[in-house]
């Protein structure tokens, strides 16, 4: 491990705080780290490995599509992508009809901006305060964490507003001043596992229309099944015009891909908008494996109901430590622990992790859980009871 460690510090970017483990592989929702240490992960490569890890059917979905073909260029028809884009039309919220593949959810973001731009013929965009939709300049743009934003600042899109995240008032005020689209996640993951209230979506929903303003909605981390759906909108009967999917995609393969309404993606025009990688026949028969996984093992029901066991868990145990626990929310797997403080919160984290438990923080002081879709109810009951023991520790 040691010899990793020191090559990171030579020759990798200094992009992230990493915790120091190097995993050699996993299965289920099992990891092992060099060491052979076993863990549990409920971070799940950040809301990414919905199967688990190395899930039979995604390996022979792999096995097959390599032996037969890996690439080609979107200069040509792709039968994979074309597979893959009659499934998200059947389960993606109504009216999503047409769709851009791209290599990860910044990506998927930038496109979707674009496609506003180009479908409206202007770039005024309002986005929400505790957003997060990725780092490169468009998505970097609708971004609230402003320590994120501000060393890049000169490479920002300038025309976006923040509207605060679940007040009709205040996206009313910036709408009429005049936008080209609302950006939105249905329940905010990074910025803390922010849910709305029941009628804040719908609302939105109702104002874009009233001001002929585009919605679009980023499930990159709340789709795919994760929350009790298979998209988070679809709990409260909203359909986007536009919707951007990645993470849990294609089980841990690199993809992106920008949803929209027929009307709405046909304003797009060869060279308007590409990408090299995108949809390429591998990772796109790898997704419709995944898709079809989803739905045999009725994995978005289960999201649902395992969650609610799951939360129900958290909030005993917020009852017992009201000093350290500060609420719990979140909707199926996506859930949220919020700790009075901060250094509590890293305290938690690491507690965990010596126990074999792989959780992760958000905000500074959410405790974030986004496990595989296949997580089992020993699993849950065993980070409980660690967690317990680990919160009497730090009481
Ligand atoms: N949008 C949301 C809601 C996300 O949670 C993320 C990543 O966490 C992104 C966009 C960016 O995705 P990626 O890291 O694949 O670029």
């Amino acid at each position: 491990m040691r010899d990793v460690l020191e090559s990171y510090s030579k020759f990798i970017a200094k992009t992230y705080r990493r915790t120091p483990v190097v995993f050699s592989r996993g299965k289920g929702v099992y990891l092992w780290d060099v060491q052979g240490k076993r863990y549990v992960d409920f971070v799940a490569g950040i809301a990414v490995c919905i199967l688990g890890h190395s899930h039979p059917a995604v390996i022979r979905a792999v096995n097959r599509q390599v032996k037969k073909l890996v690439h080609v260029s979107n200069l040509y028809y792709i039968k994979e992508q074309a597979e893959l884009a009659r499934l998200l039309a059947r389960i993606c919220p109504r009216g999503i009809q047409k769709f851009f593949f791209c290599n990860s959810g910044t990506e998927a973001v930038e496109a979707a901006l674009k496609l506003a731009v180009k479908h409206s013929g202007k770039g005024k965009i309002i986005a929400m305060q505790g957003s997060f939709h990725g780092r490169t300049a468009a998505s970097l743009s609708v971004t609230w964490n402003p320590s994120y934003r501000g060393p890049f600042r000169d490479l920002l899109v300038k025309k976006i507003q923040f509207a605060k995240f679940n007040d009709p008032d205040s996206l009313e005020k910036k709408l009429k001043k005049g936008a080209t689209a609302v950006i939105m996640e249905p329940i905010q993951a990074e910025g803390g596992v922010n849910v709305p209230s029941e009628d804040f979506l719908p609302t939105v929903r109702k104002m874009c229309e009233e001001y002929g303003v585009l919605l679009i909605l980023d499930e990159i981390q709340t789709g795919m099944g994760r929350t009790g759906k298979w998209f988070a909108c679809q709990h409260w009967n909203v359909d986007p015009d536009e919707i951007t999917i990645a993470k849990g995609l294609a089980g841990g393969f690199p993809i992106g891909c920008l949803g929209a309404k027929k009307k709405v993606m046909d304003s797009f025009s060869p060279g308007d908008h590409a990408s090299t990688f995108g949809g390429n026949p591998f990772v796109c028969s790898v997704a419709t494996e995944v898709i079809k996984t989803v739905e045999r093992m009725r994995l978005p029901q289960r999201a649902g109901k395992m969650g609610a066991f799951f939360k129900k868990r958290l909030q005993e145990l917020a009852e017992r430590f009201p000093s350290i626990i500060k609420d719990v929310r979140g909707m199926g797997l996506l859930l949220g622990v919020e700790i009075w403080d901060d250094k509590t919160a890293s305290t938690i984290v690491e507690e965990c992790f010596k126990r074999g438990y792989l959780i992760n923080c958000t905000r500074g002081n959410v405790l974030r859980f986004v496990p595989p879709l296949i997580i089992e109810e020993k699993h849950i009951n065993g980070l409980t009871s660690t967690l317990e023991e680990v919160l009497k520790g730090v009481r």
